[in-house]
């Protein structure tokens, strides 16, 4: 099939994310193999359209007028298992690798457990991580091809300069990633399945059913929310919310009274005060304004700068 076949015109994306919202791609591509990364590429060049990438769209808030250029959606989804190694495309669904590891008794995934439709590149690129580890732990190499350089460049984990929530990959649209080499150990079955069991027990506890793309905000470093405002922080520490050195966002969240707080169909979750939820028909817009909205009044309230862990697509 031509690059011309494979590129599909003005196709909704709300059906590729979690949050359900967000306006359609003027253009459309999967890319499947390499050939049609680089074909979707030089298309997009050739026609001076903008690229957007998306994975899972686990974290992402579309625009409700959609991505004005070519929407790669990376569907890159092939895992294959080498001793302790898994190489496993951008596109593969961490939930996927978190199955395949358990069955060959492989340790290092199981905090991924219950994240929905997450890809293996989508979480590269933000370090998702959580109950205390992150792809920073895991991700041995990273295959991404340079837009400008136009070729395939192979990262260490050093290279990827992961740090909480961020990666060299999020500084510039220039990375695409491509593949990724995850380092595991091999363990025990039953370990292995009951870490799995623990955190998707506590996922359902603590997530909310309601359409979201998980926490909107960064958690806030101690140190960070010690110069803010040093009460609230004594106030965290108190309460008993400071962990390994950050204080959860949804917790200041909640302090200022926001939980529950519904700006048109976006509401502050009753479950999770850091995820914002689509209780039916929300828009981006609305979930935008709450965003900025809770910013405001956390801001106002106690001088604290809460920053986004979502990111904006088509804005
Ligand atoms: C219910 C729920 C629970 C969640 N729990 C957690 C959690 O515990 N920990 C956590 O860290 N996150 C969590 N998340 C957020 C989200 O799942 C992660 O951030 C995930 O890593 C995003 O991956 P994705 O493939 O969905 O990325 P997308 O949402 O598709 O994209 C996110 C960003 O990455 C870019 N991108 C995606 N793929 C690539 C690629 N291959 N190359 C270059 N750029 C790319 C996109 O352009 C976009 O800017 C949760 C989300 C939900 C809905």
């Amino acid at each position: 099939m031509s690059i011309e076949e494979k590129v599909q015109e003005n196709i909704p994306l709300a059906q590729f994310t979690t949050f359900r919202i967000g306006g359609p791609a003027k253009f459309f591509i999967e890319a499947k193999e390499k050939d049609d990364l680089l074909e979707a590429i030089k298309w997009a060049k050739d026609k001076k359209e903008k690229v957007y990438i998306l994975g899972g769209g686990s974290n992402v808030i579309i625009n409700d007028k959609g991505a004005d250029g070519l929407v790669i959606r990376m569907a890159n989804d092939e895992i294959k298992i080498h001793g302790e190694r898994m190489e496993a495309g951008a596109g593969a669904t961490l939930a996927r690798a978190v199955r395949l590891a358990t069955g060959e008794n492989l340790s290092g995934l199981e905090w991924a457990a219950g994240i929905p439709r997450a890809t293996i590149g989508g979480a590269v690129r933000g370090n998702a991580g959580a109950f205390g580890s992150s792809m920073n732990d895991i991700a041995e190499t990273v295959e991404v091809f340079n837009v400008k350089k136009e070729k395939f460049e192979l990262f260490s984990n050093k290279d990827c300069q992961f740090s909480y929530r961020e990666s060299a990959f999020k500084e510039s649209d220039n990375y695409l990633i491509w593949k990724v080499v995850l380092r595991l150990k091999k363990g025990n079955t039953i370990e292995i399945e009951a870490a799995v069991n623990k955190f998707l027990e506590s996922r359902q506890n603590r997530q909310p059913k309601l359409p979201s793309a998980g926490s909107v905000f960064k958690n806030l470093s101690l140190d960070y929310l010690k110069s803010a405002n040093s009460n609230v922080a004594d106030l965290a520490i108190s309460a008993g919310v400071a962990k390994d050195g950050r204080v959860g966002a949804g917790w200041i969240i909640e302090l200022a009274g926001l939980k529950g707080k519904k700006i048109g169909g976006a509401k502050v979750s009753l479950e999770h005060a850091n995820f914002i939820v689509n209780t039916s028909q929300a828009t981006a817009e609305d979930i935008v304004i709450l965003i900025s909205y809770i910013k405001q009044q956390v801001r106002n309230r106690y001088n604290v700068q809460l920053q986004e862990e979502v990111q904006y697509l088509g804005f």
